[in-house]
C-alpha cells in the first residue's frame, strides 16, 4: 500500500506516519528525517541542505526527487510506503507520478491532515524529543509525566529541532502556503483523497487515518 500524508509543518504527519507504518507493516519515508540524518552525517546533500532548512525554506526539487527515487527502489519498500513530507511542490508531485509509473506502482491513498494555522506555531515551538529513545513530547500538549525525565526510557536528555523556533516556523508556513498547498487540489482531483481533522487528540487522528486508509484497502 502506497500512501501520501499531506499537511503543513506541525500537522502531525511524522507521528501519524510512524504509527500507520507500524500498523500496516510498511515503511515511513520522511524526507525531513532523511535530510536531518544527512546533515548529521555531513554528507554533500546534508551540507547543502543545512542552511536552507535552518532558514525554513525548501531544499531543491532536484535533490529531493533524487533522494526519493533512490529510496523507493530499495527492497524494504516493496510492501509499500508512507510518504511524509514529500511531495512538497508541483514539480515533486509530477516527478513522483513518473517514478511510480516507471515502477508499475500506484498511489492507494492521499490523506491530508487539516489544521488550524494559528495553532500550528504553538504546537511546533513546543515540540521536543528524548535524545536517547526518540520519544516525542510537547510542552503544551504532551509534557513528560515527571518533569525532565523521559516516560519511556528514563533519560534526562532531550533535543529540539533547530528549525522549531518562531522565526523559522513563519518561513516554513510561508513555504507551505506558497509551494505545497497548491498540490492538494491535484490529489483531490485524482480521487482516493481524504481530508481529516489534524487538530484532534493524537489517538483520534490515528483512528480517522486508519479509517481513511482502510476504506481504500477495501476498494
Ligand atoms: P519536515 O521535517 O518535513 O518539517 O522538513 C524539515 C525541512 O526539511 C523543511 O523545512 C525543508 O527545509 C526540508 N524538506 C523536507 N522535505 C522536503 C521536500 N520534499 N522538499 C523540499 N524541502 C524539504
Amino acid at each position: 500500500m502506497n500512501i501520501i500524508l499531506l499537511g503543513p509543518p506541525g500537522a502531525g504527519k511524522g507521528t501519524q506516519a510512524e504509527r500507520l507504518a507500524r500498523r500496516l507493516g510498511i515503511v515511513q519515508l520522511s524526507t525531513g528525517d532523511m535530510l536531518r540524518a544527512a546533515v548529521k552525517a555531513g554528507t554533500p546533500i546534508g551540507l547543502k541542505a543545512k542552511s536552507i532548512m535552518e532558514a525554513g525554506a525548501l531544499v531543491s526539487d532536484e535533490v529531493m526527487i533524487g533522494l526519493i527515487a533512490e529510496r523507493i527502489g530499495q527492497p524494504d519498500c516493496k510492501n509499500g510506503f508512507i510518504l511524509d513530507g514529500f511531495p512538497r511542490t508541483t514539480a515533486q508531485a509530477e516527478a513522483l507520478d513518473r517514478m511510480l509509473a516507471e515502477r508499475g506502482l500506484k498511489l492507494d491513498r492521499v490523506v491530508e491532515l487539516h489544521v488550524d494555522d494559528e495553532k500550528l506555531t504553538a504546537r511546533i515551538v513546543g515540540r521536543f524529543a528524548c535524545a536517547k529513545c526518540g520519544a516525542g513530547y510537547n510542552d503544551a500538549t504532551k509534557p513528560t509525566r515527571v518533569s525532565g525525565v523521559c516516560d519511556v526510557c528514563g533519560s534526562k536528555e532531550f533535543v529540539r529541532r533547530k528549525d522549531d523556533n518562531r522565526e523559522t516556523v513563519v518561513e516554513r508556513l510561508k513555504a507551505y502556503h506558497a509551494q505545497t498547498a497548491p498540490i492538494t487540489p491535484y490529489y483531490r482531483g485524482l480521487g482516493r483523497f481524504a481530508s481529516i481533522d489534524g487538530m484532534a487528540d493524537i489517538d483520534v487522528v490515528e483512528a480517522a487515518l486508519v479509517k481513511a486508509v482502510g476504506a481504500a484497502a477495501n476498494g
